[in-house]
């Protein structure tokens, strides 16, 4: 039988990787499962952070995670790079399993992120940061006096279309419905801004551009007619899906998959588990909050083996 740890970290995000410098100072020695293709989190995924505390002239996204990553290493985390595919959070002892073994711990802090959702379409991926992006808080900044548009029809879309008419010149919201989903009051600020300038039963047939991107190409839903938007910035906001198959049946979710925990504090239903960053945000999903509730994940978890001892 393999040991048994203080404390497992699934994740190696922000909230992941603070958590593990918290628990290595406080000398709970913990053993990080980071992933086994995508160690680092969501950040790795981008050039420039502009937002993150402490770098006056901006970091590039995977440099801020190797910060992270050696400062967790450098007070004693254990970190390894494997996908955790199976827990056992029931019992007062905690088993982690992945490909490899079986892992056995006192507590147990779930930090695996969300993943935003995509359109799905060629040079998607490709355009993304150089034009194509997830998130109007992170990257609004960088599209002042341009073109852009956002999809979707939800809260957040509607939200993002408002932060960025701030910034830009003008913000087509394209929707493949008629109608929105987003609150009465966020709707009506969006119609009341002279910027915006509504897209109905429109999809998104092609996004174009080489080094980055020039234009989309956007299908009218009922009669099927294709027309080009210029844009120099595609906003995507379709949703999220929190990454909590892992732990389903195990912890309680909230009606769209997030991990629910008993906020200011990181305590889920379940003695001994904690969770943190974007697995258990719905609202802000940035770096220093994920990083924040990754801290406090880290000191709920000690004050909870100190009253083991
Ligand atoms: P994540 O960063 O998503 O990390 C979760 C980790 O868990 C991943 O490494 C994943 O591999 C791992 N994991 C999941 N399941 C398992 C498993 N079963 N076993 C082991 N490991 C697992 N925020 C800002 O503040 N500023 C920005 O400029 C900014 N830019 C962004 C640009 C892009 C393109 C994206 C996608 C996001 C950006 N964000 C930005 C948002 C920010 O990246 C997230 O809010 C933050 O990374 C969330 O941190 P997290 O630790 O909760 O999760």
């Amino acid at each position: 039988m393999s040991e048994v740890r203080n404390v497992i970290i699934i994740g190696s995000g922000p909230a992941g990787y603070t958590a593990a410098v918290y628990a290595a100072r406080a000398s709970l020695k913990p053993l990080v499962f980071e992933g086994a293709v995508s160690a680092g989190g969501a950040l790795m995924q981008t050039t420039e952070v502009e937002n993150y505390p402490g770098f006056r002239d901006g970091i590039m996204g995977p440099a801020l995670m190797d910060e992270m990553r050696a400062q967790a290493e450098r007070f004693g985390a254990e970190l390894v790079t494997d996908d955790v595919t199976e827990v056992d959070l029931t019992g007062d002892i905690k088993v982690v399993k992945t490909y490899d073994g079986e892992f056995r711990a006192r507590s147990v802090i779930l930090a695996m992120g969300s993943a935003h959702r995509k359109l799905g379409l060629p040079n998607e991926d490709e355009l993304s940061g150089r034009g194509v992006s997830y998130c109007a808080t992170c990257d609004g900044f960088f599209f002042r006096e341009q073109v852009i548009a956002v999809i979707g029809g939800g809260d957040s879309a509607v939200e993002e279309a408002t932060f960025l008419s701030r910034f830009a010149s003008k913000v087509y919201l394209v929707h493949r419905r008629g109608e929105l989903r987003a609150s009465k009051a966020m709707q009506e600020r969006a119609f009341a801004d002279p910027k915006i300038e509504m897209v109905w039963n429109a999809e998104v047939a092609s996004i174009n551009g080489t080094e980055s991107l020039e234009s989309i190409t956007i299908r009218d839903t009922v009669t099927g007619e294709t027309r080009d938007l210029e844009t120099t910035g595609l906003f995507v906001a379709i949703g999220h899906d929190p990454r909590s198959e892992l732990v389903k049946g195990q912890v309680d979710l909230d009606d769209e998959g997030y991990v629910l925990v008993s906020s200011p504090n990181t305590h889920t239903n379940v003695t001994g588990v904690f969770g943190a960053g974007d697995l258990v945000d719905t609202h802000y999903m940035q770096a220093i909050t994920a990083a924040g509730s990754g801290c406090a994940a880290a000191l709920d978890t000690e004050r909870f083996i100190a009253a083991l001892d």
